[in-house]
């Protein structure tokens, strides 16, 4: 077998047998870089020189009898992450030509773990969007079919795996990012508690919403990837001291007695029918393995959409007022004076997208408006909490689609903001309300993906990852590859 068809998994173990060094197959999946990228513009940055040097360090290292859990294992980065020396775009004009003068907590974990990290993967700016377009580096291509967006804002990660260019990827989800694009390009996308994983350099979209996570091809390729990441960090204010379980362990956890929920409105017509069936099946496939489906009942659904755009935004425009042309980022040439220099490097920097959110973030914010909307939200969100707390008296996770389509054409859906936004819909709740979710693959609809979307509990990461393990071991939807990129 090719060694871009392996799994993170299978590669460790061929790492650990000696079947090949870390170096061959590093150089294997940077050809494979250079020979598709031109094509999906997955990649920002591509580390060429840095990966072979990291490949042949973790080569030593194993030589010696040392090295980290990922010891030669290739990754890509989101290119939202803080990359000492190695520029960090997060996708925009604004930050084109930042280098960061340190790492990401996530980086330096997955560094000191031995990964080998082949570049930073492009994705919507600032994270704001779903679907890539918001790039100023400019769309990435789905490899399922190139006309079709990847979803975002984590599209570049996601392409990249589907694409077997990287056996995994880092990526942040704030209210989808990382399980809308792993449902339409066929991956395992996985968002971890609120506080699980660090947010020390992970350029702040909505802070109390940001999670960061991974883009796999299976749940066990995500285990191993969360246990090296996930952990207290004292230099996130909002990381939480809870101890890390040993998830790879926990992936053998059975399914007997499992209490699923449905939400019966994820089923409504909102839903493409034969999405939903890929779904339904994919729920019997869990019953056929010992769990049990019950209704739950989630009242304040419907204002999860208009609740994440009145938060995000507000917390966007907080954090996006850092570039101001002076510190950091892009800096308007000649300016006449100060307010001239922010506002026109703003103005240049920033794409329409993100100046979309600044504007309406600012004005829920602004006095007079503030108690109407922002505070409105704040106890909106208490309520969709509140909800799912409920639910899991009665159920342990809670499953249905991720995305209520496969993936739609590029384009389509740039001129209307409101129905890009939608496509959120099943998953921003999860953000709301800090919790563990996922999106698994669970069938083909038109030759197109669909995820299976899991939420469950705080702190059960475990449970989740367990849950998409176990249906992987009888299905096979998470094996297939695109039909160019085997
Ligand atoms: N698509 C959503 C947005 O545009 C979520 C983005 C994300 O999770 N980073 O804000």
């Amino acid at each position: 077998m090719d060694l871009h068809a392996k799994t993170l998994t299978e590669l460790k173990a061929g790492l650990e047998a000696g079947d090949f060094s870390s170096l061959e197959l590093t150089e294997a999946l940077l050809g494979r870089i250079e020979a598709n990228d031109e094509t999906l513009n997955a990649f920002i940055t591509v580390m060429r020189d840095q990966a072979l040097a990291a490949a042949r360090r973790a080569d030593e290292a194993r030589a010696k009898g040392n090295g980290g859990a990922l010891n030669g294992l290739p990754i890509v980065h989101k290119d939202i992450f803080c990359t000492q020396g190695i520029k960090t775009t997060c996708g925009s004009k604004m930050l084109d030509n930042f280098v960061s003068p340190y790492d990401a907590t996530v980086v330096e974990r997955l560094d000191a773990a031995g990964a080998v990290v082949l570049g930073k993967t492009n994705m919507d700016e600032f994270a704001m969007g779903s679907s890539n377009e918001t790039s100023y580096f400019g769309p990435v291509k789905n490899p399922w079919d190139l006309a079709r967006s990847p979803g975002g804002s984590s599209g570049g990660s996601a392409a990249a795996v589907a694409a077997r260019l990287s056996p995994a990827a880092t990526a942040t989800d704030t209210g989808g990012s990382i399980r809308q694009p792993a449902a339409l390009t066929n991956t395992v996308g996985f968002k971890p508690t609120y506080g699980r994983v660090s947010r020390y350099g992970m350029i702040a979209f909505a802070s109390s919403l940001d999670q960061a996570g991974t883009i796999t091809r299976s749940a066990a390729d995500a285990a191993l990837m969360l246990g090296v990441m996930a952990g207290f960090d004292e230099r996130d204010s909002t990381s939480i001291d809870h101890a890390v379980p040993d998830y790879v362990a926990g992936l053998e956890g059975s399914l007997q007695g499992l209490r699923i929920g449905i939400v019966r409105q994820h089923f409504d017509a909102g839903l493409d029918e034969k999405t939903g069936a890929a779904v339904r099946e994919a729920l019997s496939v869990l019953e056929s393995k010992g769990a049990s489906l019950t209704e739950v009942d989630l009242p304040n659904l419907d204002y999860c959409v208009p609740t994440y755009y009145v938060v995000a935004p507000a917390e966007c425009s907080s954090n996006l007022s850092r570039f101001d042309g002076v510190r950091f980022g892009h800096r308007a040439e000649d300016p006449e004076d100060l307010l001239d220099l922010y506002c026109r490097s703003r103005g240049e920097g920033f794409g329409a997208e993100v100046k979309r959110r600044i504007m309406t973030g600012t004005y829920v914010l602004s006095a007079g408006y503030y108690d109407a909307y922002y505070l409105q939200a704040q106890k909106v969100r208490q309520l969709i909490s509140d909800d799912f707390r409920k639910a899991f008296e009665d159920v342990d996770v809670i499953a249905g689609p991720t995305t209520p389509t496969p993936a739609f054409k590029l384009g389509d859906k740039t001129d209307d903001p409101i129905t890009m936004y939608l496509n959120d819909i099943y998953t921003i709740g999860a953000n709301l309300a800090g919790l563990p979710a996922m999106s698994a693959p669970c069938g083909m609809v038109d030759g197109l993906p669909v995820g299976l979307h899991l939420v469950g509990p705080h702190w059960s990461e475990d449970r989740l990852l367990a849950v998409a393990h176990q249906y992987q071991q009888d299905t096979d939807w998470h094996t297939l590859a695109p039909e160019d990129f085997q």
